[in-house]
């Protein structure tokens, strides 16, 4: 298909629709940050992205006629997606799309609010127009940018159909924002998501645990429960630090100046900031970096149960921790309870006796593995 794609997406976007509105990332300078690296930003023109659009609908026509052609309720069902696999697996994407409901939108890449308000509004009117079935627009932007931009330019967009940011805030910890240059401080976030939600829109901010390496684990943890619970976002949702080959952030580690964290420490560091989060919203540990994906729940009434999953981790002997570390990195496992499944137990024990025999620290080998999940 003739349109652009930019190279991610929230977990939580999987089943939308990706429309390319910017590419990469204006700031780029993040340590921890490897998406973008290298790559110039550049703003596609109002035109650009109306042709990809145009693209897309006239992709999801091909698809309804497809779906027509097999069965007279025009149903997009999996033998609509198979027998598009076979024709024409260029237009799968947009089947996919169609099959999951065509309800939601993202648009791609990392900072579109730099875009000016008329603008984007312009490019969600037209998503609106193309696809009337769209009930969700959603795109990451950076809050500095959030925060340069008026109630009212804010409010433009939710008007245009915008109807969720997400934002890295990372951590609420000055000193750990300027050390990852994430170039905002714990006040701008605020002030940026206080903003954001005032407009109307729904806010998700991203938290990375382990950020704050050994070093910086506890002022990281009762920092950003201060800088959350003053937001009061719709979504938190945690990440863990994963160091990939490229990033910057590799050398300081080379040098001996950042220690990352374990995963003994990294739920430690997670128990401190839930014991210090209060809040109206949701959060979730939707990615596979987490080492407890069940760390989920309402702010209001659910603290005490996200507090429980981590303690009962907390609560097991170290080697038991270990085989869960080991087993949930390599997709053995999911849940601590999938431990009591003897054959899974036994695999994990099999391959944490391999690490040992051939030398390598299994804490060492977990925080080399992180990075290639990313
Ligand atoms: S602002 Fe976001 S996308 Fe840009 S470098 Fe930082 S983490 Fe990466």
């Amino acid at each position: 298909m003739n349109f652009e794609q930019g190279p991610i997406r929230p977990p939580s976007e999987a089943d939308s629709l990706f429309v390319r509105v910017t590419r990469n990332c204006p700031w780029n300078k993040c340590l921890f940050c490897h998406v973008y690296k290298g790559k110039k930003f550049s703003r596609r023109t109002i035109e650009e992205i109306k042709d990809d659009i145009l693209a897309m609908e006239k992709g999801a026509s091909r698809v309804e006629s497809y779906a027509l052609k097999l069965d007279s309720s025009g149903r997009i069902n999996r033998e609509v997606l198979e027998y598009i696999y076979h024709r024409e697996p260029d237009l799968l994407q947009i089947a996919f799309w169609l099959y999951r409901g065509g309800k939601n939108v993202f648009l791609q890449d990392g900072d579109n609010l730099v875009m000016p308000a008329d603008q984007l509004a312009e490019v969600l009117y037209f998503i609106k127009e193309q696809f009337p079935t769209v009930e969700r627009i959603t795109t990451y932007t950076r809050a500095r940018t959030a925060g340069r931009r008026s109630i009212a330019e804010l409010k433009m967009l939710k008007e245009a159909g915008l109807t969720r940011v997400h934002v890295g805030l990372e951590t609420g910890c000055n000193p750990l924002l300027d050390y990852m240059r994430k170039g905002i401080t714990a006040e701008e976030h605020i002030e940026a998501g206080i903003k954001i939600k005032e407009a109307g829109l729904s806010l998700s901010e991203y938290v990375i645990l382990g950020l704050g390496g050994r070093k910086m684990w506890k002022e990281h943890a009762l920092e950003t429960a201060k800088v959350l619970s003053k937001i009061d976002p719709n979504f938190i949702r945690l990440r863990t630090l994963a160091i990939r080959e490229d990033v910057p952030l590799l050398e300081k580690v080379q040098a001996g100046e950042f220690h990352p964290s374990n995963d003994d420490e990294i739920v430690m560091e997670e128990k401190l900031l839930l014991e210090n989060l209060s809040g109206t919203g949701y959060l979730v540990s939707d990615h596979i970096l987490n080492l407890l994906e069940d760390v989920e729940g309402n702010l209001v009434q659910d603290i005490p149960n996200m507090l429980g999953v981590i303690d009962s981790y907390l609560r097991l002997p170290a080697e038991e921790r270990a085989n869960f570390c080991l087993g949930r990195r390599l997709g053995i496992y999911r849940y601590i309870r999938d431990m009591q499944d003897t054959e899974r137990y036994e695999q994990v024990k099999k391959l944490k006796k391999l690490l040992h025999e051939s030398g390598q620290d299994q804490n060492e080998f977990l925080i080399q593995y992180r990075g290639n999940f990313i």
